[in-house]
This record gives structure tokens, C-alpha cells and sequence, in this order.
């Protein structure tokens, strides 16, 4: 066992220390080793340490170098030393997430974790914060609180008695909803299609006035960082009239939330923290690996009631009980990561990456618009669209960065133009790195 770990330890270290100098997307040759792996079960064992160089070989040049710095595609952070390393700790210990009497470590550092991330976010301190998956567990999580809160006003209890019968429920989303939103309304029986959608804005920002009647069976769905534009939906008006009316307002902010570390960026999440839920997540912009998603509830109590799992032999203590506030039972200790990465970079090493990521989106729009190339958004954040022409050439460009390897970015739709989409969400991306992408990026662009 022992030296299998220093094995892997040294080829883990060979595939970190080549990634800022390798292609972000591999090339087709790379892709066909994954042959190698291919074959039916073998029918007797084998050696463990062939097992791990069989996966190397093959496998490492076939992934996508999300982790490496010029790797701007979807909303992708990378990975923080400290993370990787507590993450290659705690699967040494492979300590189950769900009870404080299987795994006390896990417990108390999410309850640690916890506490840090409620202060960065400037939520209350009093609320449930669940350690899911990701985002889109994270908006079913608090939906799923959100859920049980209105109803039971409603004098309805929606986790004994279903949603057959039951008093009917107004969803409220914005235009530019993220679709996780939809597929949690989906899963929770409150229907993608049922919702109430108020228009956007030219930023993709809900506009509060034309808010439709809400009261205490409503259930208002923000958002904190567009995926495109990277605008936050006006929490502030939105937060008030639902107070008045006594309606739920739940905020998606997978990455946005974490504007709220930097202090240049804080104006963003004016009104945020007046919500009833929020969800964001850890893989994204905080670089610790998959999968890690939070869901924060103001009143623990309805987070608990509807994540409630209850056996005689699923022994329960005083303390926090880590699957009283997720949908999972079994789980892995995916708090851990979360806490060395906070207490590796401290809060201000998280203000300065968060910051240092949004001044290198502006770096890119800068470059691009001089260069004659059309910024679509205002960038306020880390996300940045840039159109090089029609539809086609911008496609055109796109296969052509992919194909070229220094960078890679992925393509959208914004209000009827085809745009490239640029996130910067990696630790480890420097100016340089900005400006060698938009080197490669202008003169694919240009010829
Ligand atoms: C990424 C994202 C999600 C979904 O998050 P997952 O971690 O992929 O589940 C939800 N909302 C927004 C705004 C996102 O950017």
C-alpha cells in the first residue's frame, strides 16, 4: 500500500506540475488511448500498481485541462494545492459525511466550515448549511425547505401527505433562470413549466417592477451571477416586497455568492443575504474538486424537516447531525476539502483570487474590444461573451481556439447572437495567461 501511494503521488505530481504547458484539449490521438482500457472483465485480479499505470497512461492525456490556467469553459474553477492534498488525505481516511458517531472529523469540520463560509457570504450565523453535490443539488435542497415553509403556513404537510391535494404553491423565476433551477422545481413536483417568469434586463437581471403578485405561498427564485453575463438579479427590491408579503425568495449563486469574498465586489450582493435560502458551489469558484455544492436555509427547521431520515438504528446525537441537512445519507466528507481551502488561503487569499479572476475578465474584454471584436456584456464579474462576426465564424473560432490548444472556451446564445464565453475561475490564472489566450484568440479571429 505504501508504495503504491508514493506511486500515485508521483504521477499525480507529473500530471499538476505539466498542466499549464500542455494542450487544454487533447487531440484525437490522446482521446483513441483510452482504448487501452477497453476489454471485457478481466477474469482474475491483478496488481493494484498496474492498475494505476494502465489508468495513467491512458487515461491522463485524455482529460481536459480544467485545473491548468487557461481553461475558461463553462464556470470551472481549478483545484487549490491544499484542497488536492486534503482531498488525497481524506481518502486515505474514506470517512462517511453522514453521522457524527461514523466519522466525528467530518463532522466537526463541516460544522467549522460552516461557520467561515456564513461569515464570507454574510449570511446569518443561526442557518442550516448542507454540503451537497453541487448547484443544482443545492437549489433542490433549499427548494425542497422552501417547499415544506410554504405549505406548512399553509397548514399543509408536504412531507407526510405529498403534493396531491395540497394547496397550490406560486413559483416565480426570471427570464434568465438557470435551468438546475427548473430541474429542481421539476423534481420537487412544483413543475419547470408552472413557474411565473419575470422579464430580464439586457444583463439577464430580473426587473423588479414587473414582479408578478407574490404572497405566503410564493416562492421567489433569484439569481447571483448569470451565467453569461455574470449580473445579479436586483436582491435588494426583490427581498423587501417579498418581506412585505411573506413569500420565500431562494437565491441561485453557484458563483456568484462568491462576489461577496472580494471587496471590490460586494456592491453585487446588496440585498442577498435578505433571503430565506441560497445555494452555491465549492467546485466552482472556491477550486476545491468535485463534487461540492452548499445549500444555506435561514430557518434550519424547515431545511431539517425536509431532509428528515429517521431509524432506530441510525444513531442521532446532540450535536449536528451532517445528513439532517442534505438529501443524501451516505456521503463523502466532502467538507474537508471546503475547510482546507479556506484555511489555506485565508479570507484574504480568497478576496485576492476572486478579485484577481475578475480583473483578468476585464483584461480579456479590454483586449478583445481593442482588437475590434464585439464585447456583448458589462463585465462586472468573471464572465465575459465576445462575438467575432456571425453565428458561423464565431463557431468557426471557437472549433478553431479548441483546435489550437493554448485556451479553450465554450459557445452560447445571448438575445439572438452566438457568442464565446469566457470564465475566468481558476486560482492559478495569471495576466500572462490572459494575454497569451487573447494572442491566440485575435489571430485565429483575424485569419
Ligand atoms: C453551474 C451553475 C449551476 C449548477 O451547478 P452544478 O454544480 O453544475 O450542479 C446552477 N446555477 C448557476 C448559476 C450555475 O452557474
Amino acid at each position: 500500500m505504501k508504495e503504491l501511494l508514493a506511486e500515485v503521488a508521483r504521477r499525480g505530481a507529473r500530471y499538476v506540475s505539466s498542466i499549464g504547458n500542455r494542450r487544454v484539449f487533447p487531440l484525437a490521438e490522446d482521446i483513441a488511448r483510452l482504448d487501452a482500457l477497453v476489454g471485457p472483465l478481466p477474469g482474475e485480479p491483478c496488481d493494484p500498481a498496474a492498475v494505476v499505470a494502465l489508468l495513467d497512461d491512458a487515461g491522463s492525456g485524455a482529460t481536459v485541462a480544467t485545473t491548468g490556467p487557461r481553461y475558461f469553459g463553462f464556470v470551472t474553477g481549478g483545484i487549490l494545492p491544499a484542497a488536492l492534498a486534503a482531498n488525497w488525505l481524506a481518502g486515505a481516511w474514506d470517512q462517511n459525511g453522514a453521522l457524527v458517531v461514523e466519522s466525528p472529523v467530518a463532522a466537526r469540520i463541516e460544522e467549522i466550515a460552516s461557520g467561515w463560509l456564513l461569515d464570507i457570504f454574510g449570511l446569518p450565523a443561526g442557518c442550516g448549511v448542507g454540503f451537497v453535490t453541487g448547484a443544482t443539488m443545492a437549489n433542490f435542497t433549499a427548494l425542497a425547505a422552501a417547499r415544506h415553509a410554504v405549505l406548512e403556513r399553509a397548514g399543509w404537510n408536504v412531507e407526510e401527505d405529498g403534493l396531491f391535494g395540497a394547496p397550490p404553491v406560486t413559483v416565480v423565476v426570471g427570464a434568465e433562470v438557470h435551468v438546475s433551477v427548473l430541474k429542481a422545481l421539476a423534481m420537487l413536483g412544483l413543475g419547470r413549466a408552472r413557474v411565473k417568469t419575470v422579464p430580464a434586463d439586457d444583463q439577464g437581471r430580473m426587473k423588479a417592477d414587473a414582479l408578478p403578485a407574490i404572497d405566503e405561498r410564493t416562492i421567489v427564485c433569484i439569481q447571483a451571477g448569470n451565467v453569461n453575463t455574470g449580473g445579479f438579479d436586483p436582491a435588494a427590491g426583490i427581498c423587501a416586497r417579498a418581506r412585505e408579503a411573506g413569500a420565500w425568495v431562494h437565491v441561485d449563486g453557484a458563483f456568484g455568492l462568491w462576489a461577496a469574498a472580494a471587496p471590490a465586489r460586494k456592491y453585487l450582493m446588496a440585498g442577498v443575504a435578505d433571503a430565506d435560502s441560497w445555494a452555491t458551489d465549492c467546485h466552482k469558484w472556491l477550486n476545491v474538486p468535485y463534487d461540492s455544492g452548499l445549500a444555506f436555509v435561514r430557518d434550519p427547521s424547515h431545511l431539517r424537516v425536509a431532509m428528515m431520515l429517521r431509524a432506530a438504528y441510525l444513531h442521532m446525537g446532540d450535536a449536528r447531525e451532517p445528513s439532517q441537512y442534505t438529501p443524501e445519507a451516505s456521503r463523502r466528507a466532502r467538507g474537508i476539502e471546503v475547510w482546507a481551502a479556506l484555511r489555506s488561503l485565508g479570507r484574504r487569499g480568497l478576496a485576492e483570487m476572486i478579485e484577481r479572476n475578475c480583473q483578468s475578465a476585464a483584461r480579456f474584454a479590454e483586449g478583445l474590444r481593442r482588437s475590434g471584436f464585439a464585447v456583448l456584456n458589462d463585465v462586472v464579474l468573471n464572465q465575459v461573451m465576445v462575438s467575432f462576426g456571425d453565428a458561423e465564424k464565431t463557431r468557426r473560432v471557437i472549433r478553431e481556439i479548441e483546435a489550437d490548444g493554448t485556451c479553450w472556451c465554450g459557445a452560447t446564445e445571448w438575445h439572438g447572437n452566438t457568442a464565446m464565453r469566457i470564465s475566468v475561475s481558476c486560482w492559478s490564472t495569471t495576466a500572462e495567461d490572459v494575454d497569451r489566450s487573447l494572442e491566440a484568440m485575435v489571430k485565429i479571429a483575424r485569419a
